[in-house]
């Protein structure tokens, strides 16, 4: 471990995945950053186990998808079975949009392990484990956090201080902001086998009246299963051997050694009442509490370190103002929510309540086999809250000159091929920072011309077009592959695009307009 600093620009409370994911990607942008972390080891058991596309391009932007992804097992969609057993609906994986598949099964210890490792990049980013983090006060310009350490009590000054300290979050209690929801009076049974006879890569919902559980494909030929408990069920009765020898021999040979883990959780559905107190911030868990149904707690946790570090580091360099900070929860907090919703939604299809629940959904389900689109949006998922921000730091979200414009929503992620033919995801080529992007020959000349009204943002110019163009050595021209994201992002080629560094689309403009819109997003970063 390195020593630590007496100050630093942002201080993080909190090594699991949302800490370390702030850490890497503040460590990617230059930001000074101490992560603490109370335990004297990692967390070495899996909770989290499906990452979604979003999730995956986070870890791209943090600059480790390839030393990652290729680890984990991709989704080939979900199906559901009814009381009796049988199949009553198949959903596939859908389309690539962000540059990943929509599910990724994964390892969350060998991932942190990566995230740990990914900090080491970084000189100015320290890991301290067995620091405690007992409290904080805040003055003017700095946190200052009492830090229990192996060799006594430390202090460290911080500019920020990031909460992403866990479901208990003792930042969130110090500030005595309460959880708004609901705890799910059932407990279920979470067991990850090492490997498993079912290797198809599809989760598997058991929507049982008696017993609903849960099938996941894992890495490593492993699966995750998950039961609900009934009444009277215990934590001890439900970890017992035979116990779950028993719930395990109807679907798979039961072997002892197979079991990687076997715990019992209590799920919420909470959020915060607030997300910020003055110079600190919550994230992850500590924000908000999601049931584990649509797989979305740890990824709307990456949303939050993507959405809030490059708001920070744009406030510590002075590309932007403090005025900008509170956009993090204006932006976060209905989506953050909304997927709440949606987990809570998939429980309702996964635990019916009864034999008439049962009956109910069934019979809706055989009248939508007359309408599929109706029934592909129920069951799968496409009442998914697109990434997509309804208000918060973006130019004119109000006043968009068509329906269906990007501004406000999460950029499309092509392939991309450079002059040599080599093919590359569009954000391997944008790097950490902002981004331009143009299409065609009038816009990509519009932006070429342009650059100097961005002398401090320093957006990555990017010309994707199929064109022969002149343009300047700053601007990348690549080539477009005709795939899905391509499709959608083609639909925009008459306007040119400011991509924030979360890869959101901060503004669009016609060619004739670049300065004002230049202009307009400064107006929005130094806001009071
Ligand atoms: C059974 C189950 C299945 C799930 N499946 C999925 C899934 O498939 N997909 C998904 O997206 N999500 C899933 N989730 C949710 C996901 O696991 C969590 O949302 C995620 O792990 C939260 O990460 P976090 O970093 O916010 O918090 P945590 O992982 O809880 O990390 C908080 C860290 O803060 C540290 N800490 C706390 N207090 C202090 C202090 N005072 N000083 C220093 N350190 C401190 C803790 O030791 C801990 O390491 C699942 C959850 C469960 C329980």
């Amino acid at each position: 471990m390195k020593n630590l600093p007496k100050h630093t620009q942002v201080a993080i409370i909190g090594a699991g995945p949302v800490g370390l994911m702030a850490a890497n990607l503040l460590g990617r942008l230059g930001v000074e950053t101490v992560l603490i972390e109370r335990n004297a080891a990692p967390y070495d058991v899996p909770r989290a186990i499906t990452m979604d596309d979003e999730g995956a391009r986070t870890l791209q932007a943090a600059g480790l998808d390839g030393k990652y992804m290729s680890h984990t097992v991709r989704g080939r969609g979900s199906r559901y079975y009814d009381d009796k057993g049988l199949p009553f609906a198949d959903v596939g994986p859908g389309p690539v949009e962000y540059g990943f598949a929509r599910r990724n099964h994964f390892f969350q210890p060998d991932y942190e392990r990566v995230l740990r490792q990914g900090l080491e990049r970084f000189p100015h980013v320290s890991l301290a484990f067995e620091h405690d983090c007992t409290g904080h006060e805040q003055a003017a310009k700095y946190v200052t956090l009492t830090l229990q350490t192996p060799d006594g009590d430390q202090s460290l000054r911080a500019d920020y201080l990031l909460a992403a300290d866990g479901a208990r979050s003792p930042t969130r209690n110090r500030l005595g902001i309460g959880m708004l929801g609901d705890t799910y009076p059932e407990d279920w049974l979470i067991l990850d086998m090492r490997s498993d006879p079912d290797e198809e890569p599809v989760s598997k919902f058991f929507c049982r009246s008696d017993r609903p559980f849960v099938s996941i494909p894992a890495p490593r030929g492993g699966r995750r299963y998950e039961f609900r408990a009934r009444p009277g069920e215990t934590p001890e009765s439900l970890t017992d051997p035979a116990k779950i020898r028993a719930l395990l021999e109807p679907i798979r040979p039961f072997d002892d050694a197979e079991i990687l883990r076997a715990t019992v959780y209590t799920f919420e559905a909470k959020i915060a009442e607030r997300w910020s107190c003055g110079r600190v911030f919550l994230m992850g868990d500590a924000a908000h509490l999601t049931p584990p149904f649509a797989g979305q707690g740890l990824n709307a946790g990456l949303r939050d370190a993507h959405n809030l570090t490059w708001k920070i580091w744009a406030v510590v360099t002075g590309k932007a103002g403090p005025g900008l900070l509170p956009t993090y929860e204006t932006e976060r907090r209905g989506p953050a929510w909304a997927m709440v919703q949606l987990a809570v939604a998939m429980g309702d299809i996964v635990m019916p309540e009864s034999a008439a629940d049962i009956a109910f959904r069934t019979s809706i389900l055989t009248w939508m086999e007359r309408f599929p689109e109706a029934r592909d949006y129920i069951i799968g998922m496409k009442f998914k809250p697109p990434p997509r921000y309804n208000d918060g730091a973006f130019v004119k979200l109000e006043d968009q000159p068509f329906a269906g414009s990007l501004v406000g929503q999460m950029m499309p992620q092509p392939d991309v091929a450079h002059a040599d033919n080599v093919l590359t995801r569009l954000d391997d080529v944008i790097g950490p920072g902002f981004a331009l992007i143009a299409q065609q020959p009038d816009t990509i000349e519009a932006m070429t011309n342009s650059l100097d009204v961005w002398s401090v943002l320093q957006p990555t110019p990017v010309a994707i077009t199929k064109n022969s163009v002149t343009v300047t050595k700053d601007v990348a021209v690549l080539a477009p592959q005709p795939d899905h994201a391509w499709k959608t992002l083609r639909a925009h080629r008459d306007q040119i695009m400011l991509v924030r560094p979360d890869r959101y689309v901060a503004a669009a403009c016609w060619p004739g307009e670049v300065a004002e819109m230049a202009r307009s997003f400064c107006d929005i970063l130094h806001a009071k």
